[in-house]
């Protein structure tokens, strides 16, 4: 089966072919996706209107150069993809439309996918791996840990109370001057920082739940920032490395904590651990949650970077796996800018395109 993906849910627009086998295995024939930052970085921060406008813009074009990439033509595609939801719901119809019409044109079937599943799947793509297994999904919008039973059939077993991982970093690189998107400058300077120097709070250690809270830290940045300014490169990349140190403590005691509730619900222990979304192409995140896999006896899995943060090959195989279920959808398919994972599709907020 080969499958086109189109993902426009947020701020990259991009568009990939990928094929599967009949074992089930995927293989990634093109994937192309373009960034809109430097649309953005004037306001310091996703502005939709001008999101769903660039997608509108560049969209035919990339799914063009993803098709020639491949090598294939039209005839060649058995179904067509789009990330449906969560997300900004502008850019969310500009990919779910342009779906729909190659899906009529070429009488082929629609798969609307939703955008975490398609990052929570993709280990199958690039791993080979088949569920059960537990993951940790960090990214712009969302801190979530899950136990994946299959397609479409996830168990949350904890969730961020206030901000999402990403949206931490994020903030942490705006307030100190960091460039956008915050992830990649705060880790870079965190490098080169002294993580003692400044030391955080670690948010919800020991607490029962698997839940997260990063809200307390930012500000725990800003108020240390502000007591030291005007602020050096030194003191920039110490706050950096004092900051990611409390992350990294704190999502390994959550993930433990959701170690120990998936063990109870599988009724053995974790054997496989997965790590995705954009916050996932963190090096020392990925080294943090390695150590922990390998303290707890479970294999751990990471897409590579290129694949952690959004991208349309993870739609295009999401949608490939639904698709090998029957799990389609029909042409008149909602965009859902609200979407979560573990709930049944009528509990999502959706909107007619
Ligand atoms: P969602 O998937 O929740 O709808 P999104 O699609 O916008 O949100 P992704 O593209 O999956 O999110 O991830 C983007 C986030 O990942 C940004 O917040 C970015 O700062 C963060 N990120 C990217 N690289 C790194 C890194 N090296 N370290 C930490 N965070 C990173
Ligand atoms: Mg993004
Ligand atoms: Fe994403």
């Amino acid at each position: 089966t080969i499958i086109l993906g189109i993902e426009t849910s947020c701020d990259e627009t991009a568009a990939a072919v990928v094929a599967r086998d009949s074992a089930g295995r995927g293989r990634i024939l093109s994937s192309i996706v373009r960034s809109q930052w430097d649309s953005h970085r004037p306001f310091g921060g996703v502005v939709p209107e001008i999101a769903a406008r660039a997608h509108a813009e560049c969209l035919d074009e990339l799914i063009r150069d993803a098709m020639a990439e491949a090598g294939i033509g039209f005839e060649r595609i058995d179904a067509v993809s789009a990330a449906a939801g969560p997300g900004l719901i502008g850019g969310l119809i500009v990919g779910v439309v342009t779906a729909k019409t190659i899906a009529l044109v070429r009488g082929i079937p629609l798969v609307a996918v939703n955008h975490l599943e398609a990052h929570a799947l993709t280990v199958g793509l690039t791993d080979g791996l088949d569920p059960p297994y537990l993951l940790l999904l960090v990214s712009g919008g969302h801190t979530q840990l899950l136990l994946v039973h299959g397609v479409d059939h996830y168990t949350r077993l904890g969730t961020t109370i206030d901000d999402a991982l990403g949206e931490a970093f994020d903030k942490t690189a705006k307030l100190l001057g960091l460039p956008q998107p915050g992830g990649p400058s705060v880790e870079k300077a965190a490098k080169q920082g002294d993580a003692s120097r400044f030391v955080m709070p670690r948010p919800m250690l020991g607490r029962e739940e698997a839940h997260f809270s990063f809200a307390g830290l930012k500000t725990a940045v800003r108020q240390r920032a502000l007591q030291h300014a005007p602020l050096s490169d030194n003191d920039v990349n110490d706050l950096c490395a004092g900051f990611e140190a409390a992350v990294l403590a704190s999502v390994a005691d959550r993930c433990g904590r959701a170690f120990d509730l998936a063990a109870e619900m599988l009724g053995e222990p974790v054997a496989d651990f997965v790590v995705a979304g954009g916050v996932a192409a963190n090096q020392a995140l990925r080294q943090t949650l390695r150590d922990l896999a390998e303290s707890r006896g479970s294999r751990f899995h990471v897409p590579p970077v290129e694949l952690c943060g959004d991208n349309a090959a993870m739609i295009a195989w999401a949608g490939a796996e639904r698709l090998a279920r029957g799990l389609v959808s029909p042409l008149d398919a909602k965009v859902h800018p609200r979407w979560p994972l573990d709930a049944t599709a009528p509990r999502a907020i959706g909107a007619g395109v």
